[in-house]
This record gives C-alpha cells, sequence and structure tokens, in this order.
C-alpha cells in the first residue's frame, strides 16, 4: 500500500469538505436553488460520519459504529433527497428522514446487538441502493444538461459499485462478526472510489450550475417583466425566419382607449388591465407564441389554424376580455380589445408582412369603432378595398 487505510479516509473526508464550502458558496450565490443546501447538508452528516469511523478503526466499539453508520447512511438519504429536490422539485425532508431511519435502524440493529459484520453489510447495501436512487435521479434528468448530469449518475453509480464490492466481500467470507472496522481490498477501493466520485460530482455540480444560470438568464432575457410573455425581442427571434404556410395566421391586439383608462385610474390599474389581457392570451389553446410588443400591444402566432380559427378564437379572446372585471384598490375597470389578424398567403408569407397586414387590419378594427376582430384581407386580392369586418 502506498497509502494507508487511516490516510485515505482523512483525504476523503477532506474532499467531503471541500465539496461541502462549494455548494454551500453556490448555494449563497444563488438561493432559489435549495437542492445545494440540502446536498450540503447531506455532506454535514457524511463529514463528521467519516471521521468518527476513522476513530472507529483504532476504537471499534460498538456505539461508535452505530454513530458512524447513522450519520453516513442520514448522509446519503439526505444527498438522494437533494437529487429529488434538483429533479422534481420535491421537498425534501420527509424522503432524507424516512430513508435514513429505516437505513439507520436495519444497521445499528446488528451493530449493537454483537453482529458487527452483519452491520457493515447493511451499510455497504443502503449506501449503495441509496447511491443507486441518486444516479438514477440525475440520469432521467439529463436532457437538461446532458454532459454533466450523465457524468454525475455515472459516478454516484460507480461509488454505488464500490460499496457493493464491500458488502460482498464480507458476505462472501462469512463475516458476520468482525471486532473491528472491516479491513480489504474492496474498503481501499471504495474509499479511493469515493474521493474520485466526490471530486468529479463537484466538479461536474458546477457545470449544472452554470447551465441552469445561463438557461435562466435567457430565458429572463426573452420574457416581458409584466406579463411573464415573450417580449418583442423574443418574438422575432422566434419567428423572423419563419416561412408562414396557409394554416399558420399572426394576430395583433391592441387594448383600446388605454389612455383613458390610465389617466382614470392610475398606471398600476392599467397595469393590471394589461396583465388581465394577458392572462387570456396565455389561456387561449392555439397560440403557439403570445408576446407583448410594448405598451398594450400583444401579438400572437398561430402554428396550425383551421380556416376561421383564428377569427373564432380572436372574438373568444376578445369576449372574455370585455366582460372582464379588473379589480384595482378602490375601482373595478372593464376595458376592451380590438384585435387584427392575417393568415398566410402567396406573396405574404415572411414573419414581418405577416405582422404588419396584422397590424394594418388592426387600424381598421380601430377605425370601424374599435372592441372587433377584423381580419387582413388575401394578400394576392391586396387591392380589396377594406379588410372583412368578423363582427
Ligand atoms: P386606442 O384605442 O387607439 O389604442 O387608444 P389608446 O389610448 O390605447 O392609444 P395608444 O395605444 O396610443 O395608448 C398607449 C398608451 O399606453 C400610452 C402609454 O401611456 C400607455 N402605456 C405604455 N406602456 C405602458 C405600461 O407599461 N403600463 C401602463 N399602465 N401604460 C402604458
Ligand atoms: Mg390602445
Ligand atoms: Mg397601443
Amino acid at each position: 500500500m502506498i497509502l494507508d487505510y487511516r490516510t485515505l479516509l482523512i483525504s476523503l473526508g477532506v474532499s467531503a469538505i471541500c465539496l461541502l464550502v462549494t455548494l454551500t458558496g453556490t448555494w449563497l450565490a444563488r438561493r432559489r436553488d435549495g437542492f445545494l443546501l440540502t446536498w450540503a447538508c447531506g455532506l454535514g452528516f457524511i463529514v463528521p460520519g467519516i471521521f468518527s469511523y476513522t476513530y472507529y478503526t483504532e476504537y471499534p466499539r460498538p456505539v461508535i459504529g452505530a454513530v458512524c453508520t447513522s450519520l453516513m447512511l442520514t448522509g446519503f438519504a439526505t444527498i438522494f433527497a437533494a437529487a429529488v429536490q434538483f429533479c422534481r422539485n420535491e421537498p425534501p425532508l420527509r424522503r432524507a428522514v424516512a430513508w435514513s431511519t429505516i437505513a439507520i435502524a436495519f444497521t445499528t440493529a446488528p451493530l449493537l446487538g454483537g453482529y458487527d459484520g452483519l452491520g457493515f453489510i447493511s451499510l455497504n447495501a443502503w449506501a449503495a441502493f441509496l447511491l443507486f436512487c441518486t444516479a438514477w435521479q440525475y440520469w432521467d434528468a439529463r436532457a437538461e444538461a446532458v454532459g454533466p448530469l450523465v457524468g454525475m449518475a455515472l459516478l454516484y453509480a460507480m461509488t454505488g459499485v464500490s460499496f457493493v464490492l464491500c458488502g460482498g466481500v464480507l458476505v462472501a467470507d462469512g463475516s458476520w462478526v468482525l471486532g473491528h472496522a472491516p479491513d480489504n481490498w474492496a474498503e481501499n477501493l471504495n474509499i479511493a472510489v469515493s474521493i474520485g466520485g466526490m471530486t468529479g460530482v463537484g466538479a461536474m455540480s458546477l457545470l449544472v450550475h452554470q447551465a441552469r444560470l445561463t438557461e435562466f438568464h435567457r430565458r429572463e432575457a426573452q420574457t416581458d417583466s409584466l406579463t411573464g410573455l415573450f417580449n418583442r425581442r423574443a418574438l422575432f427571434e422566434l419567428h423572423e425566419k419563419q416561412t408562414f404556410t396557409r394554416e399558420m395566421a399572426v394576430m395583433v391586439l391592441d387594448i383600446d382607449r388605454f389612455k383613458s383608462i390610465n389617466d382614470e385610474y392610475g398606471h398600476a390599474a392599467g397595469d393590471e388591465v394589461i396583465r388581465v389581457l394577458a392572462a387570456e392570451l396565455k389561456d387561449a389553446v392555439g397560440i403557439s407564441t403570445a408576446a407583448r410588443l410594448g405598451g398594450e400591444e400583444f401579438a400572437a402566432v398561430l402554428r396550425t389554424a383551421a380556416p376561421g380559427y383564428a377569427e373564432w378564437l380572436a372574438e373568444r379572446i376578445r369576449r372574455n376580455f370585455a366582460e372582464r372585471e379588473t379589480l384595482s384598490e378602490t375601482n373595478s375597470i372593464r376595458a376592451t380589445v380590438s384585435v387584427g389578424i392575417a393568415y398566410a398567403s402567396q406573396g405574404r408569407q415572411d414573419f414581418e408582412s405577416m405582422l404588419s397586414a396584422a397590424d394594418g387590419a388592426l387600424y381598421v378594427a380601430k377605425r370601424n369603432g374599435r372592441n372587433r376582430v377584423e381580419l387582413a384581407p388575401d394578400a394576392v386580392a391586396a387591392n380589396a378595398p377594406k379588410a372583412r369586418t368578423i363582427r
């Protein structure tokens, strides 16, 4: 042996502390990622678990054995709970408590009852099980950031396998009673793999964190903060290079006499009215992109609209919005919206011309008295005198 067992254990403890510090630091910078804190808590159990186990290798008293195995199992259960929190956003406490209680019961009973070998077999089996469960969570969530998440799944699985080997050696040797800490090739391998796993997982976790942060900023740059819909820039990014086919339509909406709503009820109430129309657009079935163009103007793209569907949907949105009351602090406000629609047609297949045709129809709706839906004439019949009134 180049390094003795105890030195390896201490290195493992130190790398666990490093990961604990990294995770806590990352969590402090981004507190909404609660799983980082859960994960750090898991390591907060593992670290004293490793050091008390180091002590146990020298003074193998059953109580010390029970303490160190309980700390480690609580750590593994908490790390598993953190993985579920990461992947499925489920609260971690109950899961961590439940799994650690079961694993501790199975492990400490034989340890305290004089069958320490059996206790360590149980420790290895539960550790492997919890690590495989953790690996599965990251594997299942790999779509979010393939490289680092698959890497994490493999590292957890590999560490799990090294625990299986430890348990396997004890079973194969029939070591039900040991009187000291298990000491064989599998134990050394387990610690070496754990050190590698811990370091690798630390690096991968930073990459996953980075990927999440990048995605968060990308989304934020695309989102209108008042309504949560796409903003103008995102709408253009998504559609400006698209070729529009016959079943596609663009809708432009503008709230009627919005200036007077602002003047009469205040800007905050006006904002609330904007949110109410945004909610109508979010609820509408068939809209593939809804965006706030600015002020009280919105645009929506329909990717597959049967003939007449866009008009039907716009009419429904118009009616629902007119019926809804927006409650401000002191008032109940009713507002209406005008809508212009353009279907793609020959000579009108790019986003700019779709938007401008829908805008033209909106202008006609305003001129014809507001609170109505108008359809842009077919592009080929561009010299048709007027947009067609739906209502
Ligand atoms: P029309 O029926 O012709 O559309 O009349 P309008 O009063 O709605 O006219 P216009 O569309 O030009 O008015 C837009 C107003 O929206 C002007 C501006 O003060 C207000 N506005 C723009 N952005 C915001 C916003 O974010 N919040 C609020 N409350 N008002 C806004
Ligand atoms: Mg307006
Ligand atoms: Mg306007």
